[in-house]
């Protein structure tokens, strides 16, 4: 039985590992290093050379964090996993590990508000033009393509229309031109496996549900270890041509000893080499605990979701709820195809009076903490107008989904009783 056929949640429990092989501590060890002594000038050699994986320095690769990769990648069903230091470093670097000055992305506009900007800003700014597209039209991402295209972008549950992206149809088509799909699916660890719909690879921010307890900021990359990279030689000469930053390495011939990893080590051995944006052996500790009760998180987020819009789409104070049960058959019906065991915990809605009456909403919460946060144990509510979407255009807030009195909720691990009590007693506040 190979660890990714195991069940959830036995994987987020023991994937990676198994009691310390020096000490038989059962908990994960912080390992708190820099570096790691060599045997002899051979093993440094060997190391170096990648002849053979092993610790070198806790800028390319750790022991707590080499737990913490193996087990994601084994709740993904995927080959390999990189831990970095946010969840924007992995957006950015997943992009980075193929594309170059010149290149273009194409991404639906569907996003994280500091994906958009990444993409929109920074991104352009090096040299990689980003396309972005309505992900109603799938057919569209072929139509943006050209033979510069490096991947496809989207989200998995995007807020705040919290519509599914049509993972399944986009990555068909992307096969067919020979083009990856990048999947964001920090909004929904374990009701979703992207790789399982034809991603080719997925990225979290383990801020949110992964580490689950608001205490700490981290991403991860995961390397699905499907998609024919040599086959489209052409199109990807990051993995396919001479790397000069490493002795003319050619990562897919490089990888095959190793596995289909070549994105991965590629990731691993010049990106996080080069731009360092290493997590913590600490936080790597800290989403381990999160991972060990994720799937057991996951279901009680997504029944308090459901339950807080089924109380909001009652309410004579709400014009409208944004969840995924709520919508019109095209897209509730595709939740049910990509999403299992729930709906997640994000719950949009707007209210009568606009955007001063959803500020005095939020003014008026007491067990909801107000912060620009989703996927914590604590229920959290936000103002995306005035806050995560302020830096965009009146024009960009409305094609991504913003409305004035849009509030933004994150459903934590509450009594449902107290959560739909604050709600109330805040709703009736900003009609007062
Ligand atoms: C928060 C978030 C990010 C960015 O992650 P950080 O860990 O804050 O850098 C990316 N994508 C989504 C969907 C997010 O919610």
């Amino acid at each position: 039985m190979t660890e990714s056929s195991k069940h959830p949640e036995t994987i987020c429990l023991h994937a990676g590992y198994r009691a310390d092989p020096a000490t038989g501590s059962v908990a994960p060890p912080i390992y708190q290093t820099t570096s790691y002594q060599f045997r002899d000038t051979e093993h440094a050699r060997a190391l170096f050379g990648l002849e053979e994986l092993g610790n070198i320095y806790t800028r390319i690769m750790n022991p707590t964090l080499d737990i913490l990769e193996q087990r994601v990648a084994a709740l993904e069903g995927g080959a390999a996993a990189l831990a970095v230091s946010s969840g924007q470093a992995a957006s950015a670097m997943a992009v980075q590990n193929i594309a170059q000055a010149g290149d273009n992305i194409v991404s639906s506009t569907d996003l994280y508000g500091g994906t958009y900007v990444l993409f929109n800003n920074t991104l352009r700014q090096m040299g990689i033009e980003v396309r972005f597209v309505d992900p109603a039209d799938p057919e569209e991402f072929r139509r943006q393509s050209d033979e510069r295209t490096r991947a496809w972008y989207a989200e998995t549950l995007p807020n705040p229309r919290l519509q599914v992206f049509p993972i399944e149809e986009v990555a068909r088509i992307g096969r067919e031109e020979g083009i990856p799909l990048i999947v964001d699916n920090t909004a929904a660890p374990v009701i979703c496996q992207p790789l399982q719909h034809g991603a080719a690879i997925v990225v979290y921010s383990a801020t949110k549900y992964l580490g689950g307890h608001g205490t700490s900021v981290g991403g991860m990359i995961v390397d699905g270890g499907t998609f024919p990279w040599d086959k489209h030689a052409e199109r990807f000469p990051l993995l396919n041509q001479p790397d000069s930053s490493y002795h003319g390495a050619v990562w897919t011939e490089a990888a095959k000893p190793l596995g289909p990893i070549a994105y991965a080590l590629k990731a691993r051995v010049t990106l996080l080499r080069d731009l360092g944006c290493a997590m913590s052996p600490f936080n790597a500790f800290l989403f381990l605990q999160g991972m060990e009760t994720l799937p057991l998180r996951m279901r009680e987020h997504c029944r308090n979701g459901q339950a807080v819009a089924d109380f909001l789409e009652k309410h004579p104070q709400v014009t409208r709820v944004i969840y995924p049960t709520k919508q019109d058959e095209t897209y509730y019906g595709r939740a049910k195809t990509h999403l299992k065991g729930g709906f997640g915990s994000l719950c949009g809605f707007e209210l009568e009076g606009g955007a001063a009456a959803g500020r005095k909403f939020i003014d008026s919460l007491q067990l909801f903490y107000h912060v620009a946060n989703i996927g914590d144990a604590r229920s959290l509510a936000i103002h995306p107008a005035t806050t995560t979407h302020s830096q965009l255009t009146e024009a960009e807030q409305e094609a991504s989904g913003v409305s004035p009195g849009y509030v933004r909720l994150s459903i934590g691990l509450e009594h449902i009783d107290d959560i739909l009590a604050d709600l109330d007693q805040a709703l009736k506040a900003a009609h007062s």
